[in-house]
């Protein structure tokens, strides 16, 4: 079969080796938990609970505050210490709930059901009392983004498994050891769309994965294992779209636009969590990766747990980090507090040493065009950056600026090391707040 792929784009060393094989592990938390009230894109969550209070594992702790926000339960048993601020992964203060873990793990009772008894409507509410969000990074609701406007017209379920960012394995792990789970996620949710077919997206890197799932699915009709070339960014939404459905979408549209609803691997098991067994999201599994780590692997964490206890935990690092990433190093955000703590969308840690972190001074563009020839939405990134760095938003707009998807091909292959997607994602970012401000 042919392996499908989008135009543009860039091969990074994945560096995938080092916690590939890693059998997933449970780690759990220390004595105090910080539950974020913000663990999803929208208004944070109103709190439930007070100091003094009294919890359970899976307890309703925090209740969406707005129509893009979601639920937050807690990961522990034991009692509510109060409300306090503390890092985000992306550098802003956050407020979380901290809790003191008693270290029993009593939990709520969870409420399971069977596939064949659960309606439309049952499982779209047991979505969003779970507290379900986008695990790939985004956070978006689940329940929101699953029941779009126009439900009869999606016909393609997109599962992007493709994992395209270089150290992460956790999708690989979880497909691999969680198939049946896995399948299950997307069996509800094709319950939603009556004529979508899913189609998992997996990139030729992870060939055991693709073997595994086309054989459980052979007999399935409505489940298609899709192989795409390996290369980055194919799991970007718009470049998956593309390469599986042939449609285009741009910034101002949703996938469902075009027929089509976007969930990560993770997001299926939450949501089979959910629907079948009655779970909240509280837990996730994350990869922990990079040269400087006793033991790189693939952990089940809680939400809560700090980025130091999970360090601490596994057995520290043999090198100095001089750089540590939440997420992957092409797209996610370097973290200067380990006390940070985890989040729903937590997908990894990479920790880098200072040998293979890149400390090189930009230099002056040699107009070599290589920015152009990688940058996936097709845009002139050295143009969109120069525009950027002027203050030129008329310019950055002339040119689609926003169209960026602020993959960081264009940053990853300049010999002259100019920092392309910050200028760009800084001038996108000044751009759309004032248009928010306009409206
Ligand atoms: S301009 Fe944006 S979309 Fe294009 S390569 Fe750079 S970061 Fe990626
Ligand atoms: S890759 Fe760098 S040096 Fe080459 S054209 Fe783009 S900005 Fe200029």
């Amino acid at each position: 079969m042919k392996h499908l792929s989008f135009e543009g784009g860039i091969h990074p060393g994945d560096f995938k080796d080092i916690a590939k094989n890693h059998e997933i592990k449970e780690v759990l938390p220390g004595d105090i938990v910080l539950i974020p009230l913000s663990q999803h894109i929208g208004a944070p969550a109103i709190p439930l609970v007070e100091k003094g209070d009294e919890v359970l594992v899976g307890q309703l702790i925090a209740e969406a505050g707005g129509f893009v926000s979601a639920n937050v339960h807690s990961s522990v048993s034991g009692k509510v210490k109060g409300i306090k601020s503390s890092f985000s992964t992306t550098g802003f203060q956050v407020q979380c709930i901290e809790i003191e873990n008693n270290h029993l793990y009593e939990h709520v009772s969870f409420d399971s059901r069977l596939l064949e008894n659960v309606e439309k409507e049952e499982i779209l509410e047991r979505i969003k009392n779970a507290g379900v969000v986008g695990m790939g990074g985004a956070g978006f609701p689940s329940h929101v983004k699953l029941a779009p406007k126009n439900p009869e017209a999606i016909d393609c379920l997109i599962v992007n498994a493709a994992e395209c960012e270089p150290y992460i394995t956790a999708d690989y792990r979880c497909m691999l050891e969680a198939s049946d789970e896995f399948l299950l996620g997307i069996e509800v949710v094709l319950k939603l769309f009556d004529k979508a077919v899913a189609y998992i997206g997996i990139e030729d890197n992870k060939m055991d994965c693709i073997a595994l799932l086309q054989d459980k699915c052979k007999d399935k009709d409505n489940i298609k294992v899709i192989p795409l070339v390996t290369k980055y960014p194919q799991g970007g939404e718009r470049q998956l779209i593309h390469a599986i459905t042939g449609r285009k979408l741009n910034s101002s549209m949703l996938p469902n636009d075009v027929g089509c609803i976007v969930n990560n691997v993770e997001s299926f098991i939450a949501i089979k969590k959910a629907v079948i067994d009655g779970i909240p999201a509280y837990q996730r599994i994350l990869t922990l990766s990079g040269d400087c780590l006793q033991s790189p692997g693939n952990y089940l964490i809680s939400v809560g747990m700090t980025h130091q206890e999970l360090i601490d935990q596994t057995g520290g690092f043999v090198l100095t980090p001089s750089k540590i990433i939440s997420g992957g190093p092409m797209m996610g955000f370097s973290i200067f507090h380990l006390d940070t703590p985890f989040t729903k969308t937590s997908s990894s840690i990479v920790c880098l040493h200072e040998d293979v972190v890149s400390m090189c001074e930009s230099s002056v563009c040699i107009n070599c065009g290589r920015c152009v020839s990688v940058c996936p939405s097709k845009l002139v990134p050295s143009r969109l950056a120069k525009a950027a760095e002027n203050g030129d938003q008329q310019g950055f707009m002339d040119y689609h600026g926003l169209e960026c998807i602020e993959c960081g091909s264009c940053s990853y292959v300049c010999p002259a090391k100019k920092h392309l997607k910050q200028s760009i994602s800084n001038a996108k970012k000044q751009i759309i707040a004032k248009n928010r401000g306009k409206k």
